[in-house]
């Protein structure tokens, strides 16, 4: 997935990365980007609803405002006991096996099969 960024998006979507799982709060970003607070909100708000970082509200020298920091990716926990069971890896037809051809990993019941039972096991 590619999600289009203006040049200034990109460069508040690098501060933010930079600063880590502490995040940034906004009108730090805004002091770097050389914004002012209005189009400092707007860039954030595209940043949110572009689904690339998240806010959290807090109290800095007694205003409210908002701690800016990169959305968690909450996918799927790879680790190697996973990706060791894929069944490809011991495969007699690895070798046969692609896109084009008849046996291929879109139609495979095998590959199918242990796909979904990981699938059930992650929603028990
Ligand atoms: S997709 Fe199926 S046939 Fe192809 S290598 Fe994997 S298990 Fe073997």
């Amino acid at each position: 997935m590619s999600i289009s960024l203006t040049p200034l998006e990109r460069k508040a979507y690098e501060i933010i990365r930079k600063s880590g799982k502490n995040g940034i709060l906004q009108s730090e970003l805004w002091r770097i980007l050389g914004v002012d607070s209005r189009e400092g909100s707007r860039i954030a708000l595209r940043l949110l609803k572009k689904g690339l970082i998240e806010r959290e509200p807090v109290v800095h020298n007694g205003k409210r405002t908002y701690r800016l920091m990169l959305k968690e990716e909450k996918g799927i926990d790879i680790n190697i006991d996973l990706v060791i069971n894929i069944p490809c890896f011991t495969c007699s037809q690895y070798l046969r096996c692609g896109e084009g051809s008849y046996l291929n990993p879109v139609t495979c019941p095998k590959l199918t099969k242990w796909i979904l039972s990981e699938v059930r096991k992650r929603k028990q």
